[in-house]
């Protein structure tokens, strides 16, 4: 009897231990949890507000380079060519000034919500400030390396970077586009390589680079990696606005419907014809809409990843803002991975400025029609991060930029054996071992008819799986 009891006892004190350590657990990964949704809650509010912030900035500065191409043709109109100096001089500056100040706005934004400045992203862009003096402003036989868009601007340009790295970023742009960045395809240099290798996604090289499994022999293999492209653009890296000035006479400009009637919108006197009839044979710079980047979101493959229309007047893309930031998570228990990656919380917000020109018969016009810049931005808009110009690398991702630049060169030069510790290198690692690409042929030979059918529900959102969030 009261050995059975005793047993009960004992039963039940371990039984209250392991309730109690279950609880302890509950508790700890509960606390874990809502820690988690709150830090992703307020990175995504700082991700999407940056944003907005540099997406308000873009619109802005579009409605003004519109405005200048207006007072453009007055005081043309007037043969005034001092004002049009001085306007084009401006415009020229603002496609440079403007996506900068949205940069800013943007840290603003992100710094309000909560984010703190990142470190790595700071020095990121600080070293990308000693870039763009030193390498595109080098000065060969009395040239920039880059041409500039205005004597002195790579030096200028360089100061607003390194002001923005000063302040301390906390939200990097991540469609930047650098002007060193390398052109050309290389297998290593996508970043879908790597996804399809971790992921065994055997149909993506089907897809993309059907003989690399099969004919691949070792790191000596590949073709060297393509040197820096440099190219200047006429606008910014960040936040870019694809513009391009253009050459047109004074008839032509005037002739573009819309163009009386933002004059008078502003109060603008804008004479159908000029004082002397010689201006119109003249040709001057006007700020136009880069084709190739602002066509419209309906003709683009993948098409624009909303279900329904995209209104007539919204369906252009071109200019837009995508942020990234880090939050980093400190948990209560450890999952013992001990990853680089497992305790950031990565955001990624995009937003676009939207707008359009009044038609004539009182509707809504894509502010896009006539190419020509015209004041038309009214608002800012989330978009989703796969309609966004962000690549699915994203420049901020630092770790694949390091890859890149500092982990290639020693693969290709070395091979497999010298690379450091890096997830892309762990996935060089698994390419380089025979059986995991005879694995993925020999899957390949039986099964491809399997990649040329298009998955079905949520293949559209799936592609962006890999973006950051
Ligand atoms: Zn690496």
């Amino acid at each position: 009897m009261k050995n059975s009891d005793n047993t009960r006892n004992g039963q039940t004190i371990l039984f209250s231990v392991v309730a109690l350590m279950i609880i302890l657990f509950a508790v700890l990964w509960m606390a874990d949890v809502h820690h988690i949704i709150f830090v992703k809650d307020k990175s995504q509010n700082a991700g999407d507000a940056a944003a907005l912030a540099g997406a308000r900035w873009q619109g802005t500065t579009l409605n003004l380079i519109g405005e200048l191409n207006l007072m453009h043709a007055a005081a043309l109109a007037v043969a005034d060519f001092e004002a049009v100096d001085i306007i084009t001089n401006t415009q020229k500056r603002l496609c440079y000034t403007g996506p900068m100040t949205g940069v800013a706005a943007a840290q603003q934004a992100a710094k309000l919500n909560g984010m703190f400045v990142n470190d790595e992203y700071t020095q990121f862009v600080s070293e990308h400030a000693d870039v763009i003096r030193n390498n595109y402003g080098a000065m060969i036989g009395g040239e920039t390396a880059l041409p500039e868009p205005w004597p002195g601007a790579w030096v200028e340009y360089a100061a607003m970077m390194r002001a923005i790295a000063d302040d301390g970023v906390a939200a990097g742009i991540d469609n930047a586009f650098f002007f060193d960045d390398p052109g050309g395809a290389h297998v290593l240099l996508q970043i879908e390589f790597y996804d399809a290798v971790a992921g065994r996604d055997w149909c993506w090289f089907f897809r993309y680079h059907p003989h690399l499994l099969e004919e691949y022999t070792g790191y000596t293999w590949w073709n060297a990696l393509p040197p820096p492209n440099m190219r200047a653009s006429s606008s910014s890296e960040f936040l870019g606005l694809w513009l391009t000035p253009q050459p047109r006479t004074f008839s032509a400009i005037a002739g573009i419907d819309g163009v009386q009637r933002g004059a008078e919108r502003l109060s603008i006197d804008l004479p159908e014809i000029p004082v002397d009839p010689e201006i119109n044979e003249i040709e001057s710079v006007w700020f136009y809409y880069m084709s190739g980047h602002w066509g419209r979101w309906s003709d683009m493959a993948p098409p624009f990843p909303v279900d329904g229309e995209v209104k007539r007047e919204y369906d252009y893309a071109g200019a837009d803002s995508v942020t990234r930031v880090e939050a980093e998570i400190s948990r209560f228990m450890s999952d013992g991975g001990g990853t680089d990656a497992g305790d950031i919380i990565v955001w990624t917000g995009a937003a676009k400025p939207f707008g359009y020109l009044d038609s004539d018969g009182g509707g809504a016009e894509n502010p896009t029609r006539s190419h020509l810049v015209l004041p038309a931005f009214r608002e800012v808009r989330l978009i989703p991060i796969d309609a966004s110009s962000a690549s699915s690398a994203g420049s901020f991702n630092l770790r694949w930029r390091r890859h890149c630049i500092e982990h290639l060169p020693i693969y290709m030069n070395q091979g497999p054996g010298a690379l450091p510790a890096c997830r892309y290198c762990r996935q060089l690692l698994t390419w380089e071992r025979p059986e995991f690409r005879a694995s993925g042929a020999g899957w390949l030979s039986t099964n491809s008819w399997q990649c040329t059918i298009t998955p079905s529900g949520g293949g559209g959102s799936g592609g962006g799986t890999r973006r950051a969030h």
